[in-house]
C-alpha cells in the first residue's frame, strides 16, 4: 500500500523529526477513524529502525527493514486489547515497560493502539515511561477521540492531528492504488461512510463485506444458533463486523429512498442482504441501523460484548420476518 496522497505531509513532518535527531519520545496519531493512522505508524516505526532511511521512508533493504516486513523486528511491539476485552490491561503495559528498559543498542518502538483502550491503572503505568522514557524508545499513541484520553498522558506526547481528506481525494486515491474505477472507488466510499479502510476491504474482495450479510441473512431466515453468532462476533474483529453491517443499512436505506450517493453506480456488490432488505420499508431499515449505534455505545459500558451483539441479532431477526412473510 503506498502512502495516501493526505498523510505525505505527515511523513515529511516525521522525517525533518528525524533527520535533525529531534524525534520525540512519544508521538499521538490523532483522528478519525479509516483514514490510514494504523498505516503511518508502521511508516514511522519502519523509519526509526531502518539503519539508512530516506525521504520516501524506511530503506527496505536493510536487516531492521527486513525484520520488519518479515513481522518478527524484536524491537518492534504493538500493544493492544487482547481478543474478545476492549482494554489494555494493566499487565501488558507493565510487560511493555520491562521490554522497554531492556538495554539494546539500537531502537525500540512501541505503539499503543487504540489509546482510548487505555485504563486509569494501565495509562497510570505507561506515565512512568513517558516521564522517565528509555534512550532509543519511541512510543505511538494511536487515537480518535481527544475527549477519551487522560489528559496525564495527552501532556506528555507530541501529538500530531490528521483530519480526513476530501471525498475527491480518497476517490482519486482508491481508484489509482487499487486500479479501479472512480465510480467503484465512490460507491464503496459511499458504503463505508467515509472510512476509507473500509471502502479498500469493500473494493478488494470484501471478504469481510461477504462475510457479516451471508450472516446477517442466515440470521434473518432464523438457519442459526444466534448466540453462536454473537460469540463469534464478540470475539474477533466486532468492531468492523458492526460498521460493515451499519454500512450495509445505509446503503439499503439509500435504495429504500431512491436515493443514491454521487457516483454510486447501483450495480450493488451482489450481496444477499440486499434481496432481504429490499423488502423492508425505509423506517424499518433506520430503526435497524440506529440498533446497530445503540449497540456499539453500549460496547463501552461493563456489559458482556456477546450479549449486547446478541440483542443486536435478535431484534435484526424479528425486524426481517414480516419483510420475509411478505
Ligand atoms: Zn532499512
Amino acid at each position: 500500500m503506498s502512502i495516501p496522497p493526505w498523510l505525505e505531509s505527515s511523513c515529511q513532518h516525521f522525517y525533518r523529526m528525524a533527520l535533525a535527531g529531534r524525534m520525540p519520545h512519544a508521538v499521538m496519531l490523532l483522528g478519525p477513524d479509516g483514514l490510514g493512522k494504523r498505516g503511518l505508524s508502521r511508516w514511522l516505526s519502519r523509519l526509526v529502525l531502518c539503519d539508512s532511511p530516506a525521504e520516501l521512508g524506511a530503506c527496505g533493504q536493510c536487516r531492521n527493514c527486513q525484520l520488519q516486513d518479515a513481522g518478527t523486528h524484536p524491537d518492534y511491539f504493538v500493544c493492544e486489547p487482547a481478543a474478545g476485552k476492549k482494554q489494555i490491561g494493566v499487565d501488558q503495559i507493565r510487560e511493555l515497560i520491562s521490554g522497554s528498559s531492556l538495554t539494546g543498542s539500537g531502537h525500540r518502538v512501541f505503539v499503543i493502539v487504540p489509546a482510548e483502550a487505555l485504563n486509569p491503572n494501565s495509562a497510570n503505568a505507561l506515565l512512568k515511561t513517558l516521564e522517565e522514557p528509555t534512550p532509543g524508545t519511541l512510543l505511538i499513541l494511536v487515537a480518535q477521540m481527544r475527549s477519551a484520553l487522560p489528559a496525564t498522558i495527552l501532556s506528555r506526547c507530541h501529538v500530531h492531528p490528521l483530519t480526513r481528506p476530501s471525498a475527491d481525494q480518497a476517490v482519486d486515491w482508491l481508484s489509482k492504488d487499487l486500479q479501479v474505477s472512480r465510480p467503484e472507488a465512490a460507491s464503496a466510499l459511499a458504503t463505508a461512510e467515509g472510512r476509507i479502510d473500509l471502502a479498500r476491504e469493500i473494493l478488494q474482495g470484501a471478504e469481510g463485506l461477504d462475510q457479516v450479510a451471508q450472516d446477517l441473512a442466515r440470521a434473518a431466515e432464523g438457519q442459526v444458533d444466534l448466540s453462536e453468532m454473537a460469540a463469534r462476533w464478540a470475539d474477533e474483529s466486532l468492531d468492523a463486523r458492526l460498521s460493515i453491517m451499519s454500512a450495509l443499512l445505509t446503503r439499503s436505506a439509500w435504495m429504500a429512498a431512491g436515493v443514491r450517493s454521487a457516483g454510486e453506480t447501483g450495480d450493488g456488490n451482489g450481496s444477499g442482504l440486499e434481496r432481504l432488505t429490499a423488502g423492508m420499508d425505509l423506517a424499518t431499515l433506520t430503526d435497524c441501523y440506529r440498533q446497530v449505534n445503540r449497540c456499539r455505545s453500549r460496547l463501552k459500558g461493563s456489559l458482556r460484548p456477546e450479549l449486547q451483539v446478541e440483542e443486536l441479532l435478535l431484534n435484526w431477526q424479528d425486524r426481517c420476518h414480516p419483510a420475509l412473510v411478505e
